[in-house]
C-alpha cells in the first residue's frame, strides 16, 4: 500500500483534510491556500505543507493547492470509493448513539450490523442497523474487518478473544480495558473519562495565553 510511506500522524490527519476539502469542493471552490486550510481545521501551516508534500501536492505562491487533485489522492489512499463495513458490539447508551449517527454523510463507513446479549434489544433495529445475538456473531461477521466494542468492562477480553479468531482487523475500543490481540490486530483505544479528564486538568493546570 502507498500508505506506508506516510508517517502515522500525517495519515490521522487524512480524514480531517479529507471532509474539509469536500466541502470546499461542494461549495464549487477549486483552490486553497495553506493558511486558509490551517484556520479552518486548526492545524498549522508549516504541518499542512509538509503533510500534503508527502501527497506530491506541491503548493504553488500565490496559488494555493488544487482542490481536486487533493480530494482524487485522498480518496484513493483513504478508500474511499470502497465501502468499508463495521459491526457494533453492545448496543447500550454509548452504542445506540453511534448507531444513529450518520458515519457515511462524508466518507464510506457504514456500521452493517450490531450484537448484544440483551433479549429486549436482540431483533430489533437501532439507527436502520440490526441487533443480532452476541451468540450468532462469529457466523455473521464473516467479510466484516472492522468492530466498534462498547460492552462493560467485564465483557471487553472474552468478546476481542472472539473477534480475533473470527479474523477481525481493527477494534475501535471505547471500554477503558486494554485489551490484548495478536500483531496482525490493530486497536484504537478512546477512553472519553480519561480524555474529558485530561482536558479539565490542562485547563487548570496549563492556561491558553488569551484566557
Ligand atoms: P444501558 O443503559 O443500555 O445498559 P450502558 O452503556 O450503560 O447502556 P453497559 O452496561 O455499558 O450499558 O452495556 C453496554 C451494552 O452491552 C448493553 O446493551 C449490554 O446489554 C451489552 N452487553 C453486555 N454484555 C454483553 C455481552 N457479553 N455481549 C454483547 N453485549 C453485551
Amino acid at each position: 500500500m502507498k500508505q506506508n510511506k506516510i508517517p502515522q500522524a500525517t495519515a490521522k490527519r487524512l480524514p480531517l483534510y479529507y471532509r474539509y476539502l469536500n466541502t470546499l469542493n461542494q461549495q464549487g471552490k477549486n483552490r486553497v491556500s495553506s493558511k486558509d486550510l490551517s484556520e479552518a481545521i486548526k492545524v498549522d501551516s508549516a504541518t499542512i505543507r509538509r503533510d500534503f508534500s508527502y501527497f506530491g501536492a506541491l503548493g504553488k505562491k500565490g496559488y494555493g493547492y488544487n482542490v481536486e487533485y487533493l480530494l482524487g489522492f485522498f480518496r484513493s489512499t483513504l478508500d474511499q470509493h470502497e465501502m468499508t463495513e463495521v459491526a457494533l458490539i453492545g448496543v447500550g447508551n454509548l452504542g445506540t448513539a453511534f448507531l444513529n449517527y450518520n458515519f457515511t454523510k462524508n466518507n464510506n463507513i457504514q456500521i452493517k450490523m450490531a450484537f448484544d446479549s440483551d433479549e429486549n434489544k436482540i431483533g430489533q433495529i437501532v439507527g436502520g442497523v440490526p441487533v443480532y445475538a452476541i451468540g450468532e456473531m462469529m457466523e455473521r461477521i464473516e467479510g466484516i474487518s472492522v468492530a466498534i466494542l462498547t460492552v462493560p468492562v467485564s465483557e471487553a477480553d472474552a468478546i476481542t478473544e472472539k473477534l480475533v479468531k473470527a479474523g477481525i482487523e481493527g477494534i475501535l475500543n471505547f471500554t477503558p480495558v486494554r485489551i490484548t490481540v495478536p500483531d496482525n490486530v490493530r486497536v484504537h483505544h478512546i477512553d472519553l473519562a480519561v480524555e474529558l479528564q485530561a482536558l479539565v486538568y490542562f485547563l487548570k493546570h496549563y492556561p491558553l495565553e488569551s484566557n
